[in-house]
């Protein structure tokens, strides 16, 4: 039988999108052959019960910032046909050093961990789904995929760098109201970090303990280093040597991330960029103008000005608009196209951390060493 994929063909330019029949259009099943080329130890981790039982032990946290801990999504799933969907792929820049920078041995765990999540899932359709303007990152992808009937589609110029939950939609082409959505619609989705992590361990019983992590300061060339989950940013741009007086740090992208402060953050495991820049003068803003901008580009549904308005004269007395707030996911858009420059996600953003828990940083173990090949 030949393999056959199939996405939705068309594609949204944007974070707008048509019809929700995004069921309907079925992703082709393609069968999955089980390679035979897997590195050392992949070959005993052949069902989902294995599966899980080795992502607990590497200690895999939650690794991207679009769905649950890959352990829990695995029981969200139970034994469910899934379609395995791979985001927010190799860290890189559109001018490709970085993707430059990954080892044969990274690429290689990276391979192996693709190869352990096909043999376990025996996955409906692997989908890779390259997010970044580069051409270079595309073709490393599709250089792993023919051993790994992967399908790539390269989105270059059709996301705008925000969060990956408005990458996910666009693929879907429907809303994502929240990070259980891509379980509930069997769907796996990872990234390459969780990818390389599962192949290491099963390689070398490595435990997650340390992520590529991009370091990207303004005005100098990216950076790719390994960071210790746990390690205090200071500590890290110290090690880059990265002068952070003056500079403010953005973690997560420079769209969508969140303003932190390298003395008290620490290294994530879904951490995957971090930004230095001269802190910059305060913009300032101007009244709503009822454009609407807002409320057509947010992802989730919300109503931006709305929120915002409602937190200026009732800050006191949380109202309806207000609760809505717990369902922003910080992707940025609104602010990023308010033509009066108002502060929508970062209000809004403070709404829904007074409003719910946010979970505490989960500590790393003390750093364990790698093999100098591993760094990149
Ligand atoms: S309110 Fe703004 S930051 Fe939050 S999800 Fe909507 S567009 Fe994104
Ligand atoms: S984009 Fe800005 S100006 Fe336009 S409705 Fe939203 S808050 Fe008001």
């Amino acid at each position: 039988m030949s393999a056959v994929r199939r996405f939705p063909s068309r594609m949204s330019g944007g974070v707008y999108f048509g019809p929700a029949d995004w069921r309907a259009k079925t992703w082709a099943i393609a069968p999955t052959p089980i390679p035979q080329t897997a590195a050392a130890g992949v070959t005993a981790i052949n069902n989902r019960d294995t599966l899980l039982a080795l992502v607990r032990r590497v200690g895999l946290g939650k690794t991207d910032r679009v769905t649950p801990a890959l352990a829990d999504q695995l029981e969200l799933l139970g034994q469910r046909p899934v379609r395995l969907l791979v985001l927010n792929l190799l860290p890189s820049q559109p001018e490709s050093a970085l993707a430059a920078a990954l080892t044969d041995l990274a690429l290689a765990h990276l391979r192996a961990g693709l190869t352990l999540l096909d043999m376990a899932l025996r996955a409906k359709q692997q989908l890779v789904a390259v997010d970044r303007h580069d051409q270079r990152t595309v073709k490393i992808w599709r250089d792993l995929a023919p051993g790994h009937n992967l399908g790539v589609k390269a989105l270059l110029g059709k996301y705008p760098l925000a969060h990956p939950l408005v990458l996910l939609r666009v693929l879907c082409r429907r809303s994502v109201l929240n990070y259980a959505a891509p379980a509930a619609a069997g769907l796996l989705v990872v990234d390459p970090v969780t990818c390389w992590a599962l192949g290491r361990a099963a390689a070398g019983e490595a435990r997650f303990t340390h992520r590529p992590v991009q370091v990207v300061v303004q005005g100098l060339e990216p950076v790719l280093a390994m960071a210790r989950i746990g390690e205090p940013l200071r500590d890290l741009f110290t090690r880059l040597g990265f002068p952070t007086a003056d500079m403010e740090c953005i973690a997560g992208g420079m769209l969508s991330g969140q303003l932190v402060n390298p003395a008290d953050a620490v290294i994530e495991p879904h951490t995957d960029v971090l930004a230095l820049r001269p802190s910059p003068r305060p913009e300032p803003s101007a009244d709503c103008i009822g454009c609407g901008w807002c409320v057509q580009a947010c992802p989730t549904g919300l109503n931006p000005a709305a929120i915002l308005a409602e937190a200026g004269m009732h800050a006191a007395m949380p109202l309806a608009h207000l609760y809505e707030a717990v369902g922003c996911i910080d992707c940025g858009l609104c602010t990023y196209l308010c033509p009066s420059r108002l502060p929508l996600a970062a209000t809004i953003g403070n709404i829904k951390r007074s409003l719910t828990a946010i979970p505490a940083a989960q500590a790393a173990p003390a750093p364990s060493s790698l093999s100098a090949q591993e760094s990149i």
